[in-house]
């Protein structure tokens, strides 16, 4: 079956310059002299913000992710979510939205998850045999054979060996 697995968890906001004046203090230019300070201008834009990592403990203790939570997924999109909603309070954030990247593999093989589409499925060179159809995954006879058991179809024909 599909393994969905959920990694590089990020907080995206939109950032419009010169709605509140912002300084440029706040993106970390916070030594200059008060003649030299300006505001930030320009067009909005996006800024893509990495959570910090849930086994950072602070104080420069650190531990793997693993060990400080046992739902890491969910624990990092709370964190994500919780940060996005902290950040929208200020006037300069116009927007934002919570990332991840999704990679789907197989649990037999491991392999990547590829089905094929109608237009594969109609093409008998991309075809197991006549049974094959539209959403039957591509990796391995496991996956395939757990597939035609769900939906009811008739299993691969094995070539038996005496
Ligand atoms: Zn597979």
């Amino acid at each position: 079956m599909k393994n969905t697995t959920r990694d590089e968890w990020r907080v995206i906001i939109e950032i419009r310059p010169r709605y509140t004046h912002t300084p440029i203090s706040a993106l970390g230019f916070t030594n200059l002299d008060y003649d030299l300070d300006g505001e930030i201008d320009g067009d909005p834009f996006e800024l893509t913000i990495a959570p910090r990592r849930l086994g950072d403990l602070g104080a420069g203790l650190s531990v793997g992710d693993q060990l400080a939570s046992r739902d890491i997924d969910a624990a990092y999109k709370r964190r994500c979510e919780a940060m996005l909603a902290e950040l929208l309070r200020a006037p300069h954030v116009r927007g934002g939205r919570v990332t991840c990247t999704e990679t789907h593999t197989c649990s037999h093989c491991s392999l990547l998850w590829e089905v094929l589409t109608a237009e594969e499925a109609a093409d008998p060179r991309n075809r197991q045999d006549e049974h094959s159809v539209e959403g039957e995954p591509v990796c391995c006879g496991k996956a395939i054979a757990e597939f035609r058991t769900e939906h009811g179809l008739p299993a691969e024909q094995q070539d038996v060996t005496p």
